[in-house]
């Protein structure tokens, strides 16, 4: 059997993304040929044709429609999971089909047919499809804001970031949209992040291997004084997609003791390339070792997260906040320099 690589799988998703905006491009197409056709049948309803309970309707099927519209590219730039794996050109098709869409909806629904005015049952049956449309848009409206919210400067511990150069977030954030690891109350608040080259790709050649990664191999750095309570060295690197090791899943890792109740953990390093041991005293900024792919992971990446108990698995730990002192970030178009920043899911960022 062929061995599955990430290219394959950026290419398989690719492929879905526009053949899914096709199928949607089309039904918008003979939506709009059918209501051309049944042109002069139509009302406009803020007329006196229409009567009240369609005009209710038609109210709140623009509100979700306005609602959709402004969710989608918050819901593309940062709800959606591992944004670079699918190709830029398929990605933004999709979102500019699902905005012709809206829009041509949108439009449409200040008009209403003749048979839709008239017969009770389709006026109950398009009541109810109004309802269901609105409230799940609505929903998402009030999900999308939320994936924001972070805590306050004051409620953070300020670090500084583990590595150099060009990388990425790739789960990141307070909400479990944005942060799987947010199920989790221990790593509450933990992040995923790979490094990106030139291109802002994460991985060369195929991504078969784990040497096609940047991450792999690059250095870590402390993100904060402390002494190190415990170092596991020994794990070996996985394989692509295939090795997750859940009974150890932070694979080699430091964890630092900052202060009382406090304990930062750094995971899935690369086999023999610790510098730090046991009691080690280290100060921020410090090259600590290489990131790597071992434990629970599917590809090279660092994961990286606070808790206020030292044992990685207790139950009863708590994930803490944090922000970094100084970043270059860039979150929606544009670059800043940012102080104090928090990161969430698919945030570009250097230093
Ligand atoms: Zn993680």
């Amino acid at each position: 059997m062929m061995e599955q690589n990430l290219k394959e799988i950026s290419q398989t998703y690719g492929q879905a993304l526009w053949i899914v905006a096709g199928i949607f491009f089309f039904i918008g197409l003979v939506r709009l040929f059918f209501v051309l056709k049944t042109k002069s049948e139509r009302n406009w309803l803020w007329k006196a044709k229409a009567d009240w309970l369609v005009i209710c309707i038609k109210c709140l099927f623009i509100l979700g429609l306005i609602a959709f519209l402004a969710d989608i590219p918050v819901w593309f730039v940062t709800v959606a999971q591992f944004r670079p794996v699918a190709p830029v050109g398929a990605h933004l098709v999709f979102v500019i089909v699902m905005f012709y869409i809206a829009i041509q909806e949108l439009i449409l629904s200040f008009t209403a047919s003749n048979s839709l005015i008239k017969g009770f049952v389709k006026k109950m049956m398009f009541f109810l499809i109004s309802v269901f449309c609105s409230a799940s848009f609505l929903l998402a409206a009030f999900i999308v804001p939320g994936t924001y919210l972070y805590p306050s400067v004051n409620e953070c511990v300020i670090l500084e970031l583990p590595v150099k150069g060009n990388w990425m977030a790739m789960h990141a954030g307070e909400e479990k949209w944005v942060n799987y690891h947010s199920n989790y109350p221990p790593q509450m608040y933990a992040m995923d992040i790979v490094k990106l080259n030139e291109e802002g790709h994460f991985f060369v050649n195929n991504g078969a291997d784990s040497s096609d990664f940047l991450s792999f191999g690059d250095s870590v750095f402390a993100p904060c004084n402390g002494i190190i309570y415990q170092t596991v060295n020994g794990f070996k690197t996985q394989q692509i997609y295939k090795g997750e090791d859940t009974i150890n899943p932070a694979g080699n890792q430091i964890e630092i003791e900052l202060a009382a109740k406090q304990y930062l953990f750094l995971a899935h390093l690369l086999k023999g390339s610790l510098q730090v041991k046991t009691g080690d005293t280290v100060v921020a900024g410090q090259f600590l070792a290489l990131s790597g792919n071992s434990g629970n992971t599917t590809f090279p990446h660092l994961h990286m997260h606070l808790q206020n108990k030292a044992i990685l698995n207790d139950t009863n730990a708590l994930g803490l906040p944090y922000r970094f002192k100084q970043m270059n970030r860039k979150r929606f178009v544009f670059w800043g320099s940012e102080e104090n920043a928090f990161l969430i899911r698919n945030d570009k960022f250097s230093n």
